[in-house]
């Protein structure tokens, strides 16, 4: 009897998790490697569209996904003072969640059959001459493998041994993160806009909000010795209601520097390669990243499942996912600068622009995203 291939998951996130629930087939063991002292994921929301909710459906986890976030029926834009500049309601086979990442991330844990390893940070890959894969942790062990799946997120160890493009980008901008219960409900999503500013509003389920707030800075500038609260206070502030009052009650506060790459092709070594944001890391600009990261881990997982560890495998699941991981990482940085803008003649512009376009036109502009099937692709 032929010994079952060995495939090697470098990172315990949406990507490298998904993928393991995708591939199905008995040919092969999966070990996850997490360089955290746990598999879990942070604290803030994730909205995920139809365009991943379709793969979550084949994996038979949607009802589960669903019953755990909450639905974005209806998006408002808004200026800071309140004015509404456009209204419009998502509308597809599926539906627009927002769910807590921990709640996802623990969907997706539950519910794969694989090795799981914490506290394994990658260091080292080496091809050997049979073609297989030698890999050295920071804990001092070395693993032998038939594959390595890089989904080890956007400072990827294994991108570096397979592209070495260098630090990801700054995009001139931060962002801050919470979850955070309230008495009453919103019932919408939003996103309003200021000047080098913008704020997020989505619903999880029962109250619960996340929130997200963009200023144009430095990189990962400090917030001491202001404190975050008190400076999110001062920039938010007079922004429309409920903006201050989530921002006052939320008690962890995340933030990150807004990075990306530039899409590179190129994604595998021998059978070593990319996936998810250390494949094509975007800005979330369109909320994309996760869900991109989720048809990749099913495109790449079917491949393998169609060809097995053969070159051709990876070419077809590159050929397949970069054009559109290209197509959303470009679009996403272009919404990103048209959010982040300061000049007060362009503000009124895009602001114009956004209340005079219908928002059948609008949603139609965005709806390439949404409505992309990847469940339907020949692969
Ligand atoms: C502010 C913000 C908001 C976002 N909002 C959305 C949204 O609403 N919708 C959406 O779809 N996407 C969104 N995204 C994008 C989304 O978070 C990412 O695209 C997604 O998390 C990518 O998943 P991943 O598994 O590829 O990488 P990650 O989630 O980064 O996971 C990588 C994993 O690898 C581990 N790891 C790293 N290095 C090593 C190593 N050397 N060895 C072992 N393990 C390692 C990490 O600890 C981590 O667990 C947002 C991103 C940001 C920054």
């Amino acid at each position: 009897m032929q010994s079952k291939k060995q495939i090697a998951i470098i990172g315990g996130g949406i990507a490298g998790l998904t993928f393991a629930r995708c591939l199905t087939t008995q040919e092969y063991d999966i070990h996850i490697f997490e360089k955290k002292e746990r598999f879990e994921e942070i604290g803030a929301a994730i909205s995920i569209f139809p365009n991943a909710l379709c793969v979550m459906d084949k994996l038979q986890l949607l009802q589960k996904i669903i019953e755990s976030s909450g639905q974005i029926k209806q998006v408002y834009l808004k200026t800071n003072k309140g004015k509404i500049l456009s209204k419009s309601e998502p509308k597809s086979d599926y539906p627009v969640i927002c769910i807590h990442r921990a709640d996802l991330h623990g969907i997706l844990l539950e519910n794969i059959d694989a090795n799981l390893y914490n506290n394994y940070a990658l260091k080292n890959i080496s091809h050997l001459d049979n073609g297989q894969i030698s890999i050295q942790f920071e804990n001092g062990e070395n693993r032998i493998f038939d594959a390595v799946i890089g989904s080890d997120g956007i400072h990827s160890a294994v991108r570096k041994h397979i592209i070495n493009d260098g630090p990801p980008i700054f995009r001139g901008y931060n962002i801050w993160r919470g979850v955070v219960k309230t008495n009453f409900e919103i019932g919408y999503g939003s996103e309003t806009y200021g000047k080098g500013q913008r704020v997020g509003i989505v619903p999880i389920k029962n109250g619960v909000y996340g929130w997200w707030a963009t200023s144009n800075e430095n990189y990962m500038q400090d917030d001491s010795p202001e404190g975050t609260k008190e400076k999110l206070s001062r920039l938010f502030g007079d922004w429309h209601s409920p903006i201050p009052e989530l921002i006052k009650n939320t008690e962890t506060i995340l933030k990150n520097s807004l990075t990306d790459r530039k899409p590179h092709k190129g994604w595998t070594k021998g059978n070593v390669t990319l996936l998810g944001d250390a494949a094509h890391p975007t800005t979330p600009n369109l909320g994309q990243g996760g869900c991109v990261a989720v048809e990749g881990a099913y495109i790449l997982a079917t491949s393998i499942q169609k060809y097995g560890l053969t070159d051709k495998s990876f070419e077809r699941y590159e050929e397949l996912q970069f054009p559109r991981s290209e197509n959303i990482v470009n679009e996403s940085l272009k919404f990103g600068k048209m959010g982040q803008l300061t000049n007060p003649i362009l503000i009124g512009l895009r602001n114009f622009a956004i209340w005079a376009i219908p928002s059948r036109v609008a949603m139609k502009m965005i709806d390439k995203y949404f409505s992309y099937r990847v469940t339907n692709l020949e692969i």
